[in-house]
């Protein structure tokens, strides 16, 4: 079997094949990629589907933080599903972030997509969330720049995939920004003037993120300890739900921002079929972090050292622990020589944690035996 035979389909027909059904696809960034395999064989073990996806900041054209460019993310993540002979999975590119929205940085960001495309990328999420115009005297105005820009790189995309199906994930709220008065949270009216406007231009999202009250990454204490996050505000994510569907726009929502969310809140309390979509980030990054740390402690402590010596004097005030949390992921790209070259008893470590955690969040999200949806699916479109 050759890893062509399990490469990634598009996440549009994954996500068009569970909408309608209670059920959430999780989208693991894997910043470390030993953990894939262990992803992809809870995903064959349990029929769900899944995607894998880095965002800008982790993977671009340089390598991102992770080290890895679109190109050997994509060989990784093709090899891993081949290595477990599971196919029904997506290859994402998370956030493509645009902060300014001039003739530069969109040229960089098409640079970017091509690059994607030529990986064999099947979905991508435009963000473009940032650009709001706080001066805009309605809703429209005020997302004019976050629709011009996403209008032109969903064109962009769609172009250069030709005739390939493709997933598109839009954004409008940025996640994690706060003003004086907590998190800034999306408002219905805006989802549904944003959706609309890209309708109107003839780009048809499969899924939309929204600020909902997560942040991405782990939430503190006042000292600095990792807490659970429970600042999800569900009404306004079920109220964002039913104002698209009560406008007709089809769309379904991702819950960015996961990781620090207690998963039994999210198996009994969150909105499936609201939200189709689940991002699970750093929670892998821990996971391959917590092996380490007994299996390679010389290279766990190179890594530590390596973290606090840097980052130390950039945060002053805030605990050494929190120092290394929010910034160990600085230093992938830095040891990404040691971390592939472990030992095998090690990855088979990483394998077996990635494994029983990803048959969790599946539990969790109700993705069991999603993947078989879809055939079927299929299946009663063209008989
Ligand atoms: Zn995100």
């Amino acid at each position: 079997m050759t890893a062509k035979t399990y490469g990634p389909i598009s996440g549009s027909a994954i996500l068009r094949g569970i909408t309608g059904h209670k059920a959430i696809v999780m989208a693991a960034n894997v910043r470390i990629a030993t953990v894939a395999q262990g992803i992809f064989q809870a995903a064959k073990d349990t029929d769900s589907v899944v995607f894998m996806e880095l965002a800008r900041s982790e993977s671009d054209l340089k390598g991102g933080y992770t080290g890895m460019t679109p190109a050997i993310f994509a060989e990784k993540m093709k090899e891993s599903a081949a290595k477990v002979m599971f196919g029904t999975w997506a290859l994402h590119a998370d956030h493509i972030t645009i902060k300014k929205g001039d003739a530069a940085e969109i040229d960089g960001t098409k640079q970017l997509i091509d690059a994607q495309v030529d990986a064999g990328y099947t979905s991508f999420a435009i963000d473009a969330s940032h650009l709001f115009n706080f001066e805009g005297k309605n809703v429209r105005e005020e997302l004019s720049e976050n629709i011009r820009v996403t209008t032109e790189l969903a064109r962009h995309i769609r172009s250069k995939m030709k005739d390939r199906e493709f997933g598109l994930e839009v954004e409008v709220g940025e996640i994690g920004r706060k003003d004086t008065g907590g998190l800034v949270l999306t408002k219905p009216a805006e989802a549904v003037e944003f959706i609309r406007a890209l309708n109107e231009n003839g780009v048809f999202p499969d899924v939309l993120a929204i600020a909902n009250g997560s942040t991405h990454g782990h939430t503190y204490d006042a000292n600095g300890n990792v807490v659970a996050q429970l600042s999800i505000d569900i009404p306004q994510t079920k109220a964002i739900a039913q104002a698209l569907r009560d406008n007709r726009l089809s769309v379904g929502i991702a819950q960015h921002g996961i990781t620090g969310t207690p998963r039994e809140l999210i198996n009994l309390h969150f909105p499936k079929g609201d939200i189709i979509k689940g991002n699970v980030g750093t929670f892998w990054q821990d996971v391959v972090f917590d092996v380490l740390k007994v299996y390679e402690p010389s290279l766990y402590k190179s890594i530590y050292d390596w973290t606090l010596e840097k980052y130390r004097p950039l945060n002053p005030g805030k605990k050494d622990n929190q120092v290394f949390d929010g910034n160990c992921k600085m230093a992938i790209k830095e040891f990404y020589k040691e971390l592939y070259s472990v030992g095998e008893e090690t990855n088979q470590a990483i394998r077996a944690r990635a494994y029983a955690e990803s048959l969790v969040f599946f539990r969790a999200f109700s993705a069991y035996g999603t993947a078989s949806l879809l055939k079927t699916g299929a299946k009663k479109k063209s008989p």
